[in-house]
């Protein structure tokens, strides 16, 4: 037989270590995290750091399938999140920056898309602004949505060291190759040795690894290749950027969020330009470099901002796979029809804040019975067919 624990968490990301770290603090201690820490399986490590509140696309994206009253309530739970992190990594030391976040309008149906979507936000109480065509001869940006103060960007590496190290919970350096219900409890195989342990309760934290797991996750949670880059600049930000407040912290996105970045002192960060591979990413379990979507990038925030050619330097760059659900809502919650089983992933490119907050609404979950701030609709019971 073997070691019981109170709740095995699978994967130590973001939403494994948050997850551990609140369970603590709610007073569960027999926690167990698996993880190989295999070196590239954590996208929290291989991901720049941006974090931020809202989501990645407009309001009306949201607003328009599930009405206001739900995609405020989404907007709220990311605004909450962003403020969690924030306090955590003020408290605890983690390197970080803060400052506005910022949708950049260059097409005349973002335009009016951004229109509708500042009204809908402020009948909500939140306090966008659109500032329109902004004159100047090279800006390419034809408008501005601001969505206040809620961009930012942190060390993840920090991030996850921090939390590591103030989780008394040991971690187990195995990968979870299946589970299985029992009345008693619930069995973890580890890799491919006969060695189990139990666990009352099993928290799925483990990104790409869930749909392996539980496949009734493989429709849902969708694989998305996915790079970004960093560019170092010589010389002064241009003058653009002052007039647009993309100050240092800014995370910024353009077309749906198709295209992102955020501000380092003297560097920016960006990502995206997915469209440009093969079905987008789409499907893919891993990710490679490309070339052309780097230059793709680059052209795209020299022109952006009105940069020198000269005054842009690449300095490095990462790939990685994001985990996107069918529906582009993450999935946060105990399962549907089993509820010793409880899931967080899918954030929309928006992992460091969701999955921070996601953890806590799952030790929540699991130490009170009920996590008041989770909205309803992200709970897998959402994706059961009958
Ligand atoms: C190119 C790119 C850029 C991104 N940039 C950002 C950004 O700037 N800001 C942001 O917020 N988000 C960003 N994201 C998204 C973000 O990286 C993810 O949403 C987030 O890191 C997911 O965290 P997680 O804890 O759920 O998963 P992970 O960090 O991947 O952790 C999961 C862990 O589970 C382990 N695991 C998997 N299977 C098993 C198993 N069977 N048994 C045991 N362990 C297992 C893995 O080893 C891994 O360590 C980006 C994504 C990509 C692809």
């Amino acid at each position: 037989m073997g070691k019981r624990f109170d709740v095995a968490i699978i994967g130590a990301g973001i939403t494994g270590l948050a997850t551990a770290w609140h369970l603590e603090r709610l007073g569960v201690k027999k926690i167990a995290l698996l993880d190989p820490l295999t070196i590239g399986a954590n996208e929290t490590l291989a991901c720049p750091g941006l974090f931020f509140g809202g989501s990645l696309d407009n309001f009306t994206r949201s607003s328009h399938r599930h009405g206001k009253e739900i995609a405020a309530a989404l907007w709220r739970f990311a605004d909450e999140s962003f403020d969690l992190l924030l306090s955590f990594a003020e408290k605890t030391g983690v390197p970080h920056l803060v400052y506005n976040r910022l949708r950049l309008i260059s097409e005349t149906d973002e335009l009016n898309e951004a229109r509708q979507a500042v009204s809908q936000l402020s009948a909500c109480g939140f306090t966008p602004q659109l500032s329109l065509a902004i004159p100047h001869p090279h800006l390419s940006s034809m408008g501005v949505q601001r969505d206040g103060g809620r961009g930012g960007w942190l060390a993840p590496d920090k991030l996850l060291a921090t939390l590591r190290r103030s989780i008394a919970a040991p971690t187990i350096r195995h990968e979870v190759s299946s589970l299985r219900l029992k009345r008693s409890g619930i069995a973890l195989q580890l890799g491919d040795e006969n060695h189990e342990i139990h666990a009352e309760i099993v928290v799925l934290a483990c990104h790409g690894g869930i749909s392996k797991l539980l496949p009734v996750f493989r429709e849902v949670l969708v694989p998305v290749a996915s790079q970004w880059l960093k560019l170092s600049v010589t010389g002064d930000f241009p003058a653009t950027m002052a007039e647009l407040d993309v100050g240092v912290g800014s995370v910024f996105s353009a077309t749906h969020g198709n295209r992102w970045g955020g501000v380092l002192p003297r560097a920016l960060l960006a990502g995206g330009g997915n469209y440009l591979r093969p079905l987008a990413g789409i499907g893919q379990l891993t990710s490679c470099w490309q070339e052309n979507i780097a230059v793709h990038l680059e052209h795209w925030i020299a022109e952006q901002f009105a940069f020198k050619p000269e005054q842009l330097v690449r300095e490095l760059g990462g790939v990685g796979v994001d985990i996107r659900p069918w529906d582009e809502l993450p999935v946060i919650g105990p399962m549907f029809a089993e509820g010793r089983i409880l899931v967080a992933s899918g954030y929309m490119g928006q992992g460091l804040t969701l999955g921070f907050n996601g953890g806590r609404c799952l030790a929540q979950l699991i130490a009170w019975g009920e996590a008041h701030s989770l909205p309803r609709i992200l709970w897998p019971e959402r994706l059961r067919s009958s």
